[in-house]
């Protein structure tokens, strides 16, 4: 929900760019922290066909740069190819197409033709392409029809490696992005190359990017209509990701109230340092883990820093980021055990690979029309078996000093966990044929993500060691709200009764089956949350470790016995609203 923010009077309308004068723009607050830097544009590649005609004598040269991109194009191709072992065969097929898509003699003829009548590289790939695509579009043949995607992504690429288009990250150093989107892929690049801040004109709070900002403490502000348009390269930000606010060309006086905030949260933070070695309960010594969210190797030191429990969800699709294909087993097992080894004795929940939907993809376009309904989690990963196993195993390997335990993604159906743990015991059985050191114990749980997997929690405990609620996407299930989308956001919400139905429900069944439940996704790092979350019998918070020690401020002012109370009152509520202020009042009252 977008928090009220009193915007000054003077603001200046938003027509136009270079503006001198201050303005104020709003969006929806999705990483906390505030950033003052220069904006950096990430353009989004617009490809427009020129209508002017080339020279006679640029035609041999531009023919020559089709046939050098066709052939570039069909060497990366056939390297992700080489590569099959690591592919499903859904996978493979798409690329093949596409291979011979780049190589279709009567598609290039054609677009040799055009350039010959005097059109540039672009706008002749561009005019074929599309003509291409209608025809296949208005074919009798659905399976025509969906093949016009595949033009559509070739010719993307096509007009995208004509241009040599590389993004440009180490200029973003100390700049806040400004994008229509941004992938998360290339935020961890930017973030890497030091920019500062995100806003974008796209995107949900519960998307990968809202999460990896936050897990980079990195101020962000999503859904700012008009951003990439109205805010010019190099123009002086302040991004306030408490409030939304943004505010271009600030003078004197509100960069001065800005640092003095600045320096206010520096010294609050600095304040919460005497909290890392307290223990994590509440008034009448209820313990409460805090468990850290791993999406990079990065962060275990901020928890070790914060000196949290253990890791209570590592995102390992979120370390494809670097790779072009998924790594073997052996460079998966130096991540898991860098991890394991450097948090122990503290346990380590490794999340098998999340992949599909807005996460990271592999650079393999996999057309799904409802990518977030379609092979996600736990369905990618039985449908690519040779993915799953080689996960495994470099899992089981890391977990010689038995602190690691296995975590299901996206789980919706029982068959689903049965069938991931016969591959799991078919597995260690294997590992029991050699001399490699592991845990035969080695615990399994599940992500609690859909309203299925809640509805049949009974079933699931009895064959899982643990469960963990991934609120980000139960709320996107429940609500049929998608996380990813600014236009929804107001129905995207993690405190609709509905959703803490969903999250009672489950914390019920895994108390009946006598297995630990956690939650891990952005609702668990929630402060007005906590009382609530504590007494429906949620004692571990998996969160990015930079939240751990306001958290445990709030914990340790927390009387269990009462927050059970008032979790019975608030579910008995049927609007959020009404939920969210007694909540907030209860913090008022702190
Ligand atoms: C969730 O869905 O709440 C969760 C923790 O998983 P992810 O955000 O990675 O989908
Ligand atoms: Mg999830």
């Amino acid at each position: 929900m977008l928090t009220e923010t009193h915007i000054p009077d003077n603001s200046t309308t938003v027509n136009g760019k270079n503006r001198n004068t201050q303005g104020f723009l709003k969006g929806i607050p999705s990483s906390s922290g505030i950033a003052v830097g220069n904006a950096f544009l990430i353009e989004t590649e617009t490809f427009i066909p020129s209508d002017s005609k080339i020279s006679a004598d640029m035609i041999e040269s531009e023919i020559t740069r089709i046939k050098n991109t066709i052939e570039h194009l069909n060497n990366d191709y056939t390297e992700v190819l080489s590569n099959s072992q690591f592919l499903g065969s859904s996978v493979i097929s798409i690329i093949e197409t596409y291979q011979l898509i780049i190589n279709d003699t009567f598609i290039n003829n054609n677009i040799f033709n055009r350039i010959r009548e005097g059109y540039d590289s672009e706008s002749a790939v561009i005019g074929e392409y599309e003509l291409q695509k209608s025809m296949f579009r208005n074919s009798k043949d659905q399976l025509l029809r969906e093949r016009s995607i595949d033009l559509d992504n070739v010719k993307r690429r096509f007009l995208a490696a004509l241009r040599h288009h590389i993004p440009d990250y180490e200029s973003a150093k100390d700049k806040i992005l400004v994008a229509l989107t941004i992938s998360p892929t290339d935020l961890v690049k930017y973030k890497e190359a030091g920019a500062i801040g995100i806003i974008t004109e796209m995107g949900g709070i519960a998307s990968h990017v809202s999460i990896l900002a936050r897990s980079f403490e990195m101020p962000a502000i999503i859904g700012v209509k008009d951003a990439a348009k109205i805010i010019s390269v190099g123009l002086g930000l302040i991004i306030d990701g408490f409030t939304g606010l943004i505010i271009y060309n600030p003078d004197l006086s509100i960069r001065k109230r800005y640092d003095v905030r600045i320096s206010d949260i520096e010294k609050h933070k600095k304040s919460l340092g005497r909290l890392v070695k307290v223990k994590s309960e509440t008034l009448d010594k209820h313990r409460i883990k805090l468990l850290a969210n791993i999406d990079r190797l990065d962060d275990i030191k901020s928890a070790l820093i914060t000196g949290s429990d253990g890791a209570g969800l590592v995102r390992t699709e979120s370390f494809l980021a670097h790779c072009d294909k998924i790594p073997d087993e052996e460079v998966q097992y130096g991540w898991y055990r860098e991890i394991a080894d450097r948090l122990y004795p503290n346990p380590v929940t490794i999340r098998c690979f999340d992949i599909g939907s807005d996460k990271f993809s592999l650079g393999i376009p996999i057309h799904e029309n409802n990518p977030a309904l379609g092979l996600r989690g736990i369905r990618f990963l039985l449908y690519n078996r040779d993915v799953f196993t080689t996960q495994i195993k470099a899992i089981l390997r890391a977990s010689v000093n038995k602190n690691v335990k296995i975590m299901l993604p996206m789980v919706s159906d029982i068959h689903e966990l049965i069938t991931a743990k016969k591959i799991i015991n078919d597995c260690i059985t294997a590992f029991n044929k050699t001399d490699l050191f592991f845990d035969n114990n080695i615990p399994v749980g599940i992500m609690i993500e859909t309203p299925s997997a809640v509805l049949t929690a009974d079933y699931l405990a009895k064959e899982s060691d643990f469960f963990s609620i991934g609120t980000n996407d139960l709320t996107q299930y429940t609500l049929a709200a998608d996380r990813t989308n600014d236009l929804v956001t107001e129905f995207y919400d993690s405190f609709h009764p509905s959703v803490l139905k969903m999250i009672s429900m489950a914390a019920q069944s895994a108390k009946k089956a006598g297995i630990p439940i956690s939650i891990c996704g952005e609702l668990a790092g929630h402060a007005a949350a906590t009382p609530l979350l504590i007494g429906m019998g949620i004692s571990e918070l998996s969160t990015p470790p930079a939240l751990h020690l306001e958290l445990k401020n709030r914990i340790l002012k927390i009387n269990y016995q009462e927050s059970k109370i008032l979790a019975g009152r608030l579910l008995q509520m049927s609007s959020s609203d009404d939920i969210l202020k007694v909540l907030e009042s209860e913090i008022n009252d702190e």
